[in-house]
């Protein structure tokens, strides 16, 4: 198997069998966004508890990678501090305008192929982008 075909079953995972996905998703703090370049639709609900994502969870509709990527997010920033997370989606708004991250990201590394294709990178960003909006409405009111 090829690293394409690798990351392309990653994503497809994700897309049929998506973590943190909860219909009516709401959390201490929610945002909506969408790419209508493409017809995607995020919802995503965020609760911090001292300092850290306890909660991350979406809802949404889309195309494979807006939705995949969504899933991917969610696990990845569970549990991590604000900073960190805001970290991470720094790395990846990086890597898919052609930054390669300093370390190895693991499963997220399959968003680095959606890179090649930039019609594709406003779908993968969709849900980092709805994760900052969220963290920076929390500023303040973690404690
Ligand atoms: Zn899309």
């Amino acid at each position: 198997m090829s690293v394409d075909d690798l990351y392309r079953e990653i994503i497809l995972d994700h897309y049929r069998s998506p973590r943190n996905k909860r219909r009516g998703v709401e959390g201490a703090i929610a945002v909506k966004h969408d790419n209508p370049l493409c017809g995607d639709e995020l919802h995503l609900a965020v609760d911090i508890k001292g300092g850290e994502l306890a909660d991350v969870a979406f809802d949404g509709k889309g195309c494979s990678i807006s939705q995949a990527s969504a899933s991917m997010m969610t696990e990845a920033v569970q549990g991590k501090t604000v900073d960190d997370a805001l970290g991470l989606a720094e790395t990846i708004r990086l890597m898919m305008h052609g930054e390669s991250p300093a370390s190895d990201l693991g499963d997220l590394m399959a968003l680095e192929g959606v890179a090649k294709f930039p019609v594709r990178v406003k779908c993968a960003l969709l849900a980092w982008m709805a994760l900052k909006d969220a963290l920076g409405q929390a500023d303040g009111s973690s404690s």
